[in-house]
């Protein structure tokens, strides 16, 4: 079959290969002059540090065959994030975890003193935490919470926190141990050479073809037996029942010499620095060494049109305009909808990439028992 796929990213990369793999031939556009989709990486021509250009991308996963796969197209060198965050003229561990609150309070708790404690600031009053806000006094109390939480999500996500679902924070977001790794995976790491590198391994593959800088039109449709679609949802339609709301980022770039702040990501929890963090590229790649240095200063802000979209929001609002894109996708034969954008959620590349190959199998499998293939593999509501 001729295959058109939209997006060369991971979930576009993925899908491709599985069918180039079954003898499918595959066509895969991108409207941007690179692979890779957000997680493309490149080398920066002045320093020659290895820059992650959407924002820092860390590896990690418990799905042993998606370990495995990326290890067949890249060489992972060890990686953990330990980000930290200067908050009130300070600077401490992140997540918030027993070296945090004996910094914050000045004490010398042990854990179970610790839990206690936090047990005591905590706010018991919220039986049923319903916003951020709640969940937050429910399990920290106010002062991590205004040095930690308020003013870091309020210019993450543009609002206050009393306006987010209490989802957005985990359950317990607080360790009452050392363990300063930001994920909890058996399996982190990062690509030696770079995301980009990688997915242009993924996609060496003689039945793949790449058109970079070509934006879809409904044209290639017609000439392709099935897509496969990794753009935005309400995209694809030309948002005609309005905009899926996102969030997107503006980085600021400054250049240095030698080590800029001491880690890969420096968060920044006051209100009134305008920047969520600070990011310094030569860190992810920690076997390199490099005389110059990279940061990017990042800022968060509502998408407008024509703006890279990254975290979508999901609020009541969006999730009532989502509904009706996933109908009107499902009236729509022939395309299926994948990825960050085709499903209107955030997805971590592990995640992204074991749907990839999921939806290819489920591919394979309807098309040799002649069965038509559903607008989305991963329901988006
Ligand atoms: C700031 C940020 C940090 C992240 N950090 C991590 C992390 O640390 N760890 C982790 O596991 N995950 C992380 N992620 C998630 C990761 O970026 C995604 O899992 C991954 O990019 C999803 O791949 P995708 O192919 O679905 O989408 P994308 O990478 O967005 O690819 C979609 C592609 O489609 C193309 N496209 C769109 N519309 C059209 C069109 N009309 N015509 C042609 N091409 C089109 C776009 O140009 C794009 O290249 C992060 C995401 C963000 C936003």
């Amino acid at each position: 079959m001729k295959i058109l796929l939209v997006g060369a990213g991971l979930s576009g990369a993925v899908i491709g290969r599985e069918l180039a793999e079954a003898g499918h031939d595959c066509r895969i556009i991108d409207s941007r002059p690179h692979i890779a989709g957000n997680c493309h990486t490149t080398r920066d021509g002045d320093t020659g540090v290895m820059m992650h250009v959407y924002g820092p991308h860390i590896f990690h996963t418990d799905d042993a065959g998606v370990w495995n796969y990326v290890n067949r197209f890249a060489e992972f060198l060890p990686f953990q994030n330990r980000v930290k965050t200067t908050a009130q003229g300070r600077v401490y561990s992140l997540p918030i975890n027993l070296l945090t609150i004996n910094q914050f309070f000045g004490t010398t708790l042990r854990p179970d003193e610790a839990r206690d404690f936090i047990e005591d600031k905590a706010d018991t009053s919220i039986d049923d935490p319903q916003t951020f806000e709640e969940q937050a006094l429910r399990f920290v109390g106010p002062e991590l919470y205004q040095a930690f939480f308020k003013g870091y999500t309020e210019k993450q996500w543009g609002c206050s926190p009393t306006e987010l679902p209490a989802s957005i924070l985990k359950r317990l977001p607080v360790r009452f141990n050392y363990d300063d790794n930001y994920f909890f995976h058996r399996f982190q790491g990062m690509p030696r050479d770079g995301y980009t590198a990688m997915i242009a391994a993924i996609l060496d593959h003689p039945r793949i073809t790449v058109q970079l800088d070509t934006a879809y039109h409904p044209d290639m449709a017609a000439e392709a037996d099935h897509v496969f679609w990794s753009g935005p949802l309400d995209g694809y339609f030309d948002y005609r029942l309005g905009r899926l709301g996102y969030r997107t980022l503006d980085f600021e770039r400054f250049d240095g010499r030698g080590d800029y702040q001491g880690c890969a990501v420096m968060n920044y929890g006051d209100r009134d620095v305008p920047y969520t963090r600070i990011t310094e590229h030569k860190h992810f790649s920690p076997w390199e060494s490099h005389e110059g240095t990279v940061c990017y200063r990042e800022f968060s802000r509502e998408a407008e049109p024509g703006d890279t979209p990254y975290y979508p929001i999901r609020l009541v609002e969006e999730k009532a305009l989502l509904e009706q894109y996933v109908d009107l996708a499902r009236a729509t034969p022939g395309v299926t909808f994948v990825g960050r954008l085709g499903t209107y959620r955030y997805l971590d590349m592990d995640v992204t990439i074991r749907e990839a190959l999921d939806t290819a199998q489920t591919f394979l499998s309807h098309e040799s028992g002649g069965k038509a293939m559903a607008a989305f593999a991963v329901s988006p509501v």
